[in-house]
């Protein structure tokens, strides 16, 4: 590293902007080094990038705080939110991230006790001249101390999120030792204050378990827990309009990310690989094969390798299930809300007015059951307007003014009187897998940054605009940014590679995430990332229009 920094920039001042590159690279900066990785152009352009990387004296964190990977996680989320509060000002832009406890590029805390924070910092200028003296408070002042204070937390407060680091990694593993694919605590607070405020609500009514749901784990720190158990099979949610169901899906939904202490659903887990399905009319869809939803078409159409630039709702979530089985999911999330009735449902009466042979599609309903017992795929699903689904399922959560309620021996005393419905489907097979053709994911693009994430609502992918906004899971901006790095290292590292197929790429790109390669990914790029599940990755190559792929053996 270079000494001086701040004699350098006061040096400058006065001078072009443009020779603010000059400072690239590495600077002593007190304890840390200070990493000048990408400088802006002008003084309107997105900010310059920087880290400040402590080794572990100069970090000087005690060693109990980071000794294993998820207490360094929840450590590193809770020092970039210290560092974003620290900050007087807006030109140092650090992501201090949502409620989840994500992995992500703004700090990350090294097994040896070392800390990184990489922000955006926008660097000072008079017009197109450089204000020297101002950059180097920024930079040599402002910023050092900012992470000074960052680090000067208090052993009670790091307590509060490691020993929370803890206990959900035993209550995960209790949950799915126990068989669940879900579990949600009493006294947890699922309710958030508005769709635009991810906080819990301040005033809402308490989770309380019905008796017989009700299951207790042991945990490490918080002691005893007590609240529902969701077992395998299909899980349905009933009750009144406004009396909680998608309140309580949400919560589940959001399950498979850990959450800071105070959020409310800090012991709220679903299995990992759950994944919320919903229709999206006017998708694209490629090659998928949804023939076990949607058959004989009045088209033609092949639904063996169904392919359209305009999914109708219900072809479109056929083809989202579809998806998350290749990709390997084990629960899926379902909301009346946002489903395409005619794929969920066909009950008796529009069984005898229109027959099964002029009827493409077959509902859901007729496939969750053969999805559980013979594929190990459990269906937690949220219907308050229909009771076709007591049928098939396993238990049944009624939801009365937010508190549930066990109704499965009502529902099955129900279910055993006959409506005149019949099954219209065998069972359920597993989807043909695909391979990716690997050129037509490129991030290739002419003078555009490649990939820029627009909220979690979108993904600039090289020339392709990719639309997220169905894909629910995606809880952040920077995750958003993390899909599109993953899917270029997928092609560039050849995890995609043109004969793998999807499932197999998946696994990995999981591989070489653990394996140390999440820092990898982080590092590539000088940009604010979270790093993603492998199920929003495919959800969102699923949703490039230019995807080119072939079903495997062909
Ligand atoms: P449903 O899907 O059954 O129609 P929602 O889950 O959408 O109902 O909830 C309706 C409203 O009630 C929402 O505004 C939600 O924030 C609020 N709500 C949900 N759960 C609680 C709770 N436990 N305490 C207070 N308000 C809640
Ligand atoms: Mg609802």
């Amino acid at each position: 590293p270079r000494h001086d920094l701040s004699n350098e920039l006061t040096a400058l001042e006065g001078t072009s902007y443009g020779r603010y590159k000059s400072l690239r690279g590495k600077w002593w900066a007190g304890p840390a080094i200070l990493d000048i990785s990408r400088v802006q152009s002008d003084p309107y352009a997105p900010p310059s990038r920087v880290a400040l990387e402590f080794d572990a004296e100069a970090a000087d964190l005690a060693p109990d705080w980071y000794a294993t990977p998820e207490r360094r996680e929840a450590l590193a989320v809770l020092l970039a939110k210290r560092l974003r509060r620290a900050c007087p000002t807006r030109d140092l832009r650090i992501d201090g991230g949502g409620q989840e406890i994500l992995r992500r590029a703004s700090c990350t805390v090294g097994a040896d006790g070392s800390v990184v924070f990489r922000l955006g910092a926008q660097f000072p200028g008079h017009g197109r001249r450089i204000a020297g003296r101002q950059a180097a408070r920024l930079l040599c002042e402002v910023l050092p101390d900012a992470a000074d204070e960052a680090l000067s937390v208090s052993e009670e407060d790091v307590l509060v999120w490691t020993r929370h680091a803890d206990d959900v990694k035993a209550l995960r593993e209790a949950v799915a030792a126990a068989g669940l694919v879900a579990f949600v605590a009493d006294g947890a607070m699922l309710a958030r204050r508005s769709g635009v405020d991810d906080r819990p609500l301040e005033k809402g009514v308490p989770f309380a378990s019905p008796e017989s749901m009700a299951v207790e784990f042991e945990l490490p720190h918080a002691g005893t827990v007590r609240g529902m158990g969701v077992g395998p099979g299909v899980t349905l949610i009933v009750g009144g309009g406004f009396h909680g169901k998608s309140t309580l899906l949400r919560a589940l939904e959001s399950g498979v990310w850990d959450h800071m202490p105070g959020d409310g659903r800090e012991f709220v887990v679903a299995d990992r690989s759950a994944v919320k399905i919903r229709a999206e009319d006017g998708r694209a869809v490629t090659g998928v094969d949804v023939h076990a939803f949607v058959d004989h078409l009045p088209s033609g159409d092949d639904t063996r390798h169904f392919t359209t630039e305009n999914a109708s709702g219900s072809t479109s979530q056929a083809a989202a299930v579809v998806e998350a089985l290749e990709a390997g999911a084990k629960a899926l999330l379902i909301d009346e809300d946002t489903a395409a009735t005619n794929l969920m449902i066909r009950d008796a009466r529009m069984q005898e007015l229109v027959a099964k042979d002029r009827e493409p599609l077959t509902p859901l309903v007729d496939l969750v059951r053969s999805m559980a017992d013979e594929h190990g795929v459990a269906t937690i699903l949220v219907m308050g307007g229909s009771g076709d689904y007591m049928d098939v399922a396993d238990r049944v959560i009624l939801m009365d003014a937010y508190r549930p309620e066990d109704v499965t021996e009502r529902a099955k005393a129900l279910a055993a009187k006959p409506t005149g419905r019949r099954v219209e489907a065998e069972g359920f097979r597993m989807p043909r897998a695909r391979v990716v053709e690997p050129r037509s994911v490129s991030s290739e693009s002419r003078g555009k940054q490649k990939i820029k994430a627009g909220g979690t609502d979108g993904l600039r992918f090289g020339e392709s605009d990719v639309d997220v906004r169905s894909v629910e899971q995606i809880t952040d901006p920077a995750m958003t940014t993390g899909i599109g790095l993953a899917i270029e290292a997928a092609v560039q590292h050849g995890w995609i590679d043109g004969e793998s197929t999807v499932a197999d790429a998946l696994d990995r790109m999981d591989e070489a995430l653990d394996a140390g390669g999440a820092a990898e990914l982080l590092r590539i790029r000088d940009i604010d990332l979270a790093v993603p599940r492998r199920y929003e990755v495919a959800a969102t190559l699923n949703r490039m229009r230019e995807l080119r792929v072939r079903q495997s053996g062909e």
